[in-house]
């Protein structure tokens, strides 16, 4: 018989279409590893393929940004154990392994990729299958709730630290106080930049929470505008180098008009849009600008690395950890701005008492998220 787990499923195509649904539990193939999953945080591209606005294949188990304990190997399967536990790299989940991208490491381009949580079942539940090599061992004093921040961790990893240079004296900028925005702050601040956070009206729990994670100065660009508080918190010299997390047009402008001559720009927040843009601003003042988009596996390495050596953690940006039931009130926080960052827990295995509230509670956000 057929094991059940319980899923946060995208089960048909088009708005909404999201429900907790009994679902088998995935059976590890010879060369597959099972991985219970102790917490999977919810992010923006959830909210996206809840509203159809990010590429989706249903039926689909969404969550993509986890970390859990290995159960069961196949038998093909060395050097990893049962016990182990391990931070998990989705977007991998399939990639064709032979295009020009896959083999440089830049797998994230392939155009065969389909990662967990969208493209490939995720982690919104009990239990996941992957492959070995999709594995990154987190250290034994190092929690499997900031391990389950390992994915939008990497995102920041490679802006700050591998496409953007950033060098000890610089100033930096980093406008959009959301998950990746602070955990690139969280980079910048262990490595001694001066950092400038910025944000709008409903950000200020977040703007709060950069100040305790070392922002030097926070700026609401809804009292000043943003050109003008980094023109007087910087002496009237502009930033060397900016970080655009937020995905605005208006924080695009913003960090443009903020840099010195001869600055770097990093996008790393997706606008979604065309936008108006002031190109002269990169002739005038030769600006230098990059796109940064996920990471690669290196990343990933350089990531386990940094969580070794201690000097970052991850777990005061969790704001809210709820059970896997309660997604629709994590999905409300998310769209919100409420959550610095919720991560949800799938729990233990419920009696058939506790399965009938679940279905009465679900039927009920299902009416909310019609509306
Ligand atoms: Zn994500
Ligand atoms: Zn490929």
């Amino acid at each position: 018989m057929q094991a059940i787990m319980r899923a946060l499923v995208k089960h048909t195509a088009g708005n909404g279409n999201l429900d907790i649904l009994e679902v088998p539990v995935p059976v590890c193939g010879p060369r597959e590893v099972k991985v219970e999953v102790a917490y999977c945080g919810l992010c923006g591209t959830d909210v996206h393929v809840m509203h159809d606005t990010f590429p989706n294949y249903p039926p689909v188990i969404l969550g993509h940004e986890f970390a859990g304990t290995v159960t069961e190997i196949g038998n093909e399967v060395t050097g990893v154990k049962p016990g182990d536990r391990v931070a998990v790299l989705g977007a991998t989940a399939v990639t064709c392994g032979e295009c020009s991208y896959c083999r440089s490491g830049y797998f994230i381009f392939c155009s065969k990729r389909r990662g967990m949580g969208h493209g490939v079942n995720g982690a919104f539940a009990q239990y996941v299958v992957v492959r070995p090599d999709q594995l990154y061992q987190v250290p034994d004093w190092f929690s499997l709730e900031e391990a389950s921040l390992s994915e939008p961790f990497a995102t920041a990893v490679q802006a700050v630290t591998e496409v953007t240079q950033v060098r000890p004296g610089d100033i930096a900028l980093v406008s959009g106080p959301g998950p990746i925005g602070l955990l690139c702050l969280k980079l910048l601040a262990a490595e001694g930049i001066r950092a400038i956070v910025a944000g709008t009206a409903g950000d200020e729990g977040r703007l709060t929470a950069a100040k305790k994670f070392g922002a030097s100065d926070v700026i609401d660009v809804s009292a000043t505008p943003l050109h003008e508080a980094v023109m007087e918190a910087t002496g009237g010299q502009g930033v060397d180098v900016a970080f655009e997390c937020a995905g605005h047009p208006s924080s695009v402008r913003g960090c443009i008009e903020a840099l010195r001559a001869m600055a770097r720009y990093t996008q790393v927040g997706v606008c979604g849009c065309d936008i108006d843009f002031p190109i002269d601003q990169i002739f005038f003042k030769q600006l230098t600008m990059v796109g940064s988009r996920c990471y690669t596996a290196n990343t990933w390495k350089r990531m386990m690395n940094i969580y070794a050596q201690g000097r970052i953690r991850l777990n005061d940006l969790i704001s809210d950890i709820l059970p896997l039931t309660e997604w629709r009130r994590a999905f409300d926080m998310c769209m919100g701005r409420k959550a610095l960052k919720a991560v949800l827990y799938p729990g233990e295995a419920k009696t058939h008492e506790h399965d009938d509230r679940t279905t009465t509670m679900l039927d009920e956000a299902a009416v909310s998220a019609s509306v």
